[in-house]
């Protein structure tokens, strides 16, 4: 595990990677993180990057039905999503690379994604709650991180909650939490490779 964190005035600018071939997911950027939220999102990255690679997650993503897709499968979805490949990130290196801020917002929105910048904001006040929560704050943050991922990918979620809620960015983050939390909890996943 590669963690090399160069501090700048307000920000740390990392390059954070594991060697092998499946899905990569990186820090491009993280901007008004101290010390403690550092380590609490790497540690929460790892936990991710199981899920991410885990064939229950996969299974969960191209069974479960969804909308909003942009006119792709589910199996189109996935692997649009495995490539790494967005407006903002136009390789297809199977990375994810995540721009991150922490910015103190009022209750009531977890975050957002800048749909121009592919740049994610996390509210502090949230954030702070999932470093105080344990193995479901963990899991939190990782159902944050995928859902947001999503809409910097162009997927976005409209109307009612009842088709919200099944929308793309909402079944990858849900799904992710989940699977999250049961693997902190003892349950062992699949890792896609090797299977
Ligand atoms: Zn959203």
């Amino acid at each position: 595990m590669l963690c090399n964190i160069e501090k700048t005035k307000h920000s740390f600018i990392k390059t954070y990677d594991d060697n092998g071939d499946l899905l990569h997911v990186k820090i491009a950027n993280m901007v008004n993180f101290n010390e403690q939220e550092t380590h609490f999102f790497i540690r929460a990255l790892r936990v991710k990057k199981i899920v991410d690679n885990s064939q229950e997650y996969k299974q969960k993503l191209l069974h479960t039905k969804m909308t909003q897709k942009r006119g792709r499968t589910n199996l189109e979805v996935y692997n649009h999503w495995r490539s790494g490949f967005s407006n903002y990130d136009s390789m297809v290196d199977n990375d994810l690379d995540y721009f991150v801020t922490l910015y103190p917002g009022k209750k009531g929105t977890l975050g957002y994604t800048s749909m121009s910048s592919g740049k994610i904001y996390i509210n502090r006040q949230y954030y702070k709650y999932w470093m105080n929560n344990g193995d479901e704050g963990i899991s939190g943050l990782i159902g944050n991180l995928n859902h947001e991922y999503m809409h910097s990918m162009g997927y976005i979620h409209r109307g009612f909650w009842s088709y919200k809620r099944n929308s793309v960015p909402y079944v990858y983050g849900r799904e992710a939490r989940y699977l999250a939390l049961e693997h902190l909890q003892g349950r062992a996943l699949t890792p896609l490779l090797g299977v």
